[in-house]
């Protein structure tokens, strides 16, 4: 006869069950009235937000969940039209399909307009809006930071979809001039052009130029520079970074990687062994998903409420 007595319980054991006992708690809200919000990309696996969105809607009482999608890039047309035909609220859009998904919605705002480029799609009673959140996220971390770029020069490396909203983030706070960075040089002069034309007359009068990466370590550049962005993903898709002149920038040369994670990054660490100002992009995402909480669900999540989600899973993961 087996013994009523469960076995002995491991550390590991007692903590998977408190986490299974926590999901189904959690899983008990959902039901027929629950709706759905997601992200969609390839890969989407690694993705923070449906932490950050779910602790929003928990902390909230909200009946709505947020999960997501491998979608391929062939399926994103298909993918697109199922948000409405499932009255789902909203979605996220990350790597691949921001371009893409400019290109195949019909109504933009002007901020996605003018980054060619699409990160969130509202639902708004079966028609689809396409909007851009990352140049606003980003615009409010530096402010977050107490950044003073006025009239100052910003190099951004990076000629993608990043670099873009870097770049508008930069010319909205004020920059005199800004400088794209970017290994195909030919790619950044074209994002410097077209960015000029949609930014003429409405997003400060920043001028802006395009160098390969040799800019990097121009010391007379570096030493006018307030501020340096990383927007690429050199240091996680490489082992290193980048050659830099960080002893050519001054002291008061504040440090952004797009990038974020557990540990300082690659771009970031010499800046901080040079004890200069600096900032990972896990600021950047928190504020773009609570700007697109609230263009999905009409109401803003309770302040802190993503950073403690984001935080936590930092922690979960470096375990
Ligand atoms: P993307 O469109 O693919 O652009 C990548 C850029 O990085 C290009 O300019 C590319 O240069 C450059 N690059 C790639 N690998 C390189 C290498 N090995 N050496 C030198 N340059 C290299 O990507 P994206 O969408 O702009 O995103 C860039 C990064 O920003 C991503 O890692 C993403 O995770 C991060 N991001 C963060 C946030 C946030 O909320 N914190 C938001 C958006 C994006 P070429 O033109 O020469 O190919």
């Amino acid at each position: 006869m087996k013994s009523g007595r469960q076995p002995a319980c491991t550390v590991d054991g007692s903590r998977a069950m408190t986490e299974r006992r926590r999901a189904a708690s959690d899983l008990s809200r959902l039901g027929g009235g629950t709706r759905i919000a997601a992200v969609f990309g390839d890969p989407v696996e690694h993705s923070m937000s449906p932490a950050m969105h779910n602790a929003a809607y928990a902390a909230l009482g909200i009946n709505r969940v947020y999960l997501a999608f491998n979608v391929k890039a062939k399926d994103l047309a298909a993918a697109l039209s199922a948000i409405a035909e499932l009255g789902m609220v909203g979605v996220n859009l990350t790597v691949p399909h921001k371009e893409q998904a400019a290109k195949l919605i019909k109504r933009l705002s002007s901020e996605a307009r003018m980054l060619a480029a699409v990160n969130c799609v509202i639902n708004r009673g079966g028609i689809l809006y396409g909007d851009n959140t990352d140049a606003r996220g980003l615009e409010r971390d530096l402010c977050a930071h107490g950044l003073e770029i006025r009239e100052g020069i910003a190099i951004v490396i990076g000629a993608g979809g990043a670099a873009a909203s870097a770049i508008l983030a930069c010319a909205r706070l004020g920059a005199a001039q800004i400088v794209i960075a970017n290994r195909t040089r030919e790619r950044g002069e074209r994002l410097a052009r077209r960015l000029s034309r949609a930014m003429r007359g409405t997003q400060g009068a920043s001028q802006l130029g395009a160098r390969g990466l040799d800019a990097l370590v121009d010391r007379e550049l570096l030493a006018s520079a307030r501020i340096v962005l990383n927007a690429t993903p050199m240091g996680l898709t490489t082992p290193r970074f980048a050659r830099l002149d960080y002893q050519a920038t001054l002291g008061h040369c504040f440090f952004y990687d797009l990038l974020y994670g557990a540990e300082p990054t690659a771009f970031l660490k010499p800046a901080i062994a040079l004890k200069r100002q600096f900032a990972d992009g896990a600021g950047m995402l928190i504020n773009q998903g609570e700007l697109a909480f609230e263009l999905f669900n009409g109401v803003a999540p309770p302040r802190g409420v993503m950073r403690a989600a984001l935080h936590a899973r930092f922690r979960a993961d470096s375990k």
